[in-house]
């Protein structure tokens, strides 16, 4: 029997668990992951690099033309190089957020992801997952959880990375990535009406799993579940 492509859409604030239950989800269901923020990350880096004013359209389309961003076993690719640490500093975090409220950048990504998802079953991870790059996936998720331990969460990250950083500043971070993903022109951070809200909070990974495999195996999509 062939089995039915599917999406599964994890939106949600920075520090909220998405990528850490995509992975985990993506690993139960024998499924592709696809973290959209590295991708957004990865651009980030690629404007760094470049020294270019990103509110420059004209050297921003150029830079965009000439950029590649893919995914090979786990790493993220910028230009075919592996860019997986380096995407995860604070700066870039911040770099990302700015770079991600600009229309060209959204473009090009939005639809490498829809490309990326469309022929195989994804877990995908982001922002606008829900009600811009999959409104039609079968599987819509919304995490949330307070941002003491959203930020908890990436102190404990960052530290584990060799970061020199203290609660503060990453709670302060933070905020400030809220409130420009919420606030930007361009399909801001928002709950898709038909997705499901999960507050991370007080719940452990596997309780989390647990709800999002519950809920593709109850509509009987996925047969090795
Ligand atoms: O999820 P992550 O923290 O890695 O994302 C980095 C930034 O990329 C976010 O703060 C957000 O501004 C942007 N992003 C986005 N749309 C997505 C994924 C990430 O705007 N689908």
């Amino acid at each position: 029997m062939t089995e039915k492509i599917f999406q599964i859409a994890i939106d949600g604030p920075a520090g909220s668990g998405k990528s850490t239950i995509a992975k985990a989800v993506a690993e139960r269901l024998c499924i592709d992951y696809i973290d959209t923020g590295a991708m957004y990350r990865a651009f980030a880096c690629k404007i760094k690099n470049s020294g270019i004013d990103m509110y420059d359209e004209a050297a921003l389309e150029k830079l965009l033309d000439e950029t590649d961003i893919d995914f090979s076993k786990g790493d993220t690719l910028l230009d075919g190089v592996k860019v997986n640490d380096i995407i995860r500093t604070p700066e870039i975090s911040m770099l990302a957020s700015k770079c991600s409220a600009l229309g060209p950048v959204r473009k090009k990504l939005v639809a490498l992801q829809q490309k990326m998802g469309e022929s195989k079953s994804v877990i995908m991870d982001g922002r606008d997952i829900g009600t811009v790059v999959f409104p039609k996936a079968p599987f819509k998720f919304f995490l949330v959880a307070t941002p003491e331990e959203r930020a908890a969460r990436r102190l404990k990250e960052l530290i584990e990375k060799g970061e020199k950083t203290t609660l503060e500043e990453v709670l302060a971070d933070i905020k400030q990535r809220d409130l420009q993903d919420t606030t930007r022109k361009i399909t801001p951070l928002k709950k898709a009406e038909d997705a499901r809200e999960i507050d991370t909070t007080s719940l452990s990974i596997e309780e989390v799993t647990g709800i999002v495999i519950e809920e593709v195996k109850k509509h009987g999509y996925c047969q090795t579940v």
